[in-house]
C-alpha cells in the first residue's frame, strides 16, 4: 500500500496505478452496487444524458421480489454500499421505503441522489438512508427552473429546509454535486444551499450517449446550454474504475456499464444470471482490458474525459475561494480529483 501511495505522490500514470491495483486485487471485485428501482424521472434537465436515452428505457419499475433476491446475493458477495440511482429519481417509486428497509436489514448502507421534488411527507422515507446527494445547480428561481425543468424552485427550497432542520433527517450526510458553468453565481449558490455537509464541484459536462453504429460512447454539448458551458478538451489520461468497481443494474435487471451508460445497450448480461456471471461477462472483461492496455476504444470519448484548461481551472478555483470566504457556508468544498488535478 505504501508503494501505491508513493507512486500516486510521484504522479506515476493513472493507468499504471490501475494496473497495479488490478494485479494485487485492490480493484476488480466490486464493493458497490447501483440499482435503478424505477426508470422514471419527473425532470427534463437539458444537460442530463436522458435527453439521448431511448424512450423504451424511460419507464418501468423493479419489483420488491427481484430487488430482494439481488440484495441477498449482494450481501453474500460482500457488497457494503448500495447506490439507489442511475438514470432516474428513486423517490418516485411508491415502495421506496420498503426497498431501503430490505437493504438495511441485509447490512448494506444506502445512498441516494434526489432532485427534491417529491411532496414533503415522502421525505420521511429517507430516514434510513446513510447519504444523500442533492441535485441542484441553480442559484435562484430562474436558474433552478432552467436547469431542473419543469420542477419548481419553491418546492425544492421548502424540501431542502425540511431536510436540513428535521431532527432525524438533518443527521444524514448531505452533499450537493455542483457542475459549474460560465454563469454560475457561486455567492448566491452558497447562500441558498450552503447548509449541507459538502458541495462537490466540477465543470458542467456534455452529456454522454452510446452510439451503437460506432460501438462507442460519444459526448454532445446540450444545444440549450452551449453558450454557458466551459469549453472542454479531451484529456489523454483515460482511466476509469467504474467497470471494475461497480455492478450497475437497471430497473429490468439489465446490466449497465456505469452510471453514465443510460442506454444499457452493451451486451453486459442481466443480474438474474448471478453476480459471478455478470463479472465474467466477455464485454465487461474486454472494456476492462481496454483500460488496462490503454487502448480505450469504447469509452475514449466519454464526457468524463472532457477537461477544462488549467487556466480555466485556476480562475474558477479563485472565484470559488472568494465566494466561500465571503459567504462562509457550513459546507466543506470538495474538488473532484479527476476534474481538478489532471492536466490531461
Ligand atoms: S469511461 Fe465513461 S462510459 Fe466508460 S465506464 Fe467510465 S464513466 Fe462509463
Amino acid at each position: 500500500m505504501n508503494l501505491l501511495k508513493t507512486l500516486i505522490k510521484n504522479k506515476v500514470s493513472n493507468r499504471t496505478i490501475l494496473k497495479l491495483k488490478y494485479m494485487i486485487g485492490k480493484t476488480g471485485l466490486p464493493k458497490t452496487l447501483r440499482i435503478d428501482i424505477t426508470a422514471f424521472c419527473n425532470a427534463k434537465c437539458p444537460f442530463c444524458p436522458r435527453v439521448a436515452m431511448p424512450a423504451e428505457r424511460s419507464t418501468g419499475r423493479m419489483s420488491i421480489e427481484n430487488f430482494t433476491s439481488i440484495i441477498e446475493e449482494a450481501k453474500n458477495f460482500g457488497i457494503k454500499t448500495l447506490k439507489l440511482y442511475i438514470t432516474s429519481e428513486p423517490l418516485l417509486h411508491p415502495d421506496f421505503a420498503k426497498f431501503v428497509e430490505v437493504a438495511v436489514k441485509n447490512e448494506i448502507n444506502v445512498q441516494i441522489s434526489t432532485n427534491l421534488s417529491v411532496l414533503q411527507h415522502r421525505l420521511n422515507d429517507l430516514r434510513k438512508v446513510s447519504k444523500l446527494q442533492l441535485s441542484i445547480e441553480g442559484w435562484d428561481k430562474e436558474s433552478y427552473e432552467k436547469y431542473r425543468f419543469p420542477l419548481k424552485f419553491e418546492r425544492a427550497k421548502n424540501n431542502f429546509e425540511f431536510l436540513t432542520n428535521d431532527p432525524l433527517l438533518k443527521k444524514i450526510h448531505k452533499e450537493i454535486h455542483l457542475p459549474v458553468t460560465k454563469i454560475t453565481n457561486l455567492e448566491k449558490f452558497f447562500t441558498l444551499w450552503g447548509n449541507v455537509d459538502a458541495i462537490r464541484i466540477d465543470f458542467m459536462q456534455p452529456y454522454n450517449y452510446f452510439d451503437k453504429f460506432e460501438n462507442k460512447f460519444i459526448s454532445n454539448y446540450p444545444i440549450k446550454l452551449q453558450n454557458e458551458i466551459y469549453e472542454l478538451h479531451e484529456t489523454e489520461n483515460k482511466t476509469c474504475y467504474d467497470p471494475f468497481d461497480e455492478i450497475v443494474v437497471g430497473y429490468d435487471g439489465k446490466i449497465h456499464l456505469c452510471c453514465l451508460d443510460f442506454h444499457a445497450e452493451l451486451p453486459l448480461g442481466n443480474i438474474s444470471d448471478g453476480f459471478k456471471k455478470v463479472l465474467n461477462n466477455y464485454k465487461r472483461k474486454s472494456i476492462q482490458s481496454e483500460f488496462l492496455t490503454g487502448k480505450v476504444d469504447t469509452c475514449g470519448s466519454c464526457s468524463q474525459f472532457m477537461q477544462a484548461s488549467q487556466d480555466q481551472k485556476n480562475k474558477v478555483k479563485i472565484s470559488i475561494d472568494e465566494a466561500w470566504k465571503k459567504i462562509k457556508p457550513n459546507a466543506k468544498i470538495i474538488f473532484y480529483e479527476n476534474t481538478w488535478e489532471s492536466n490531461g
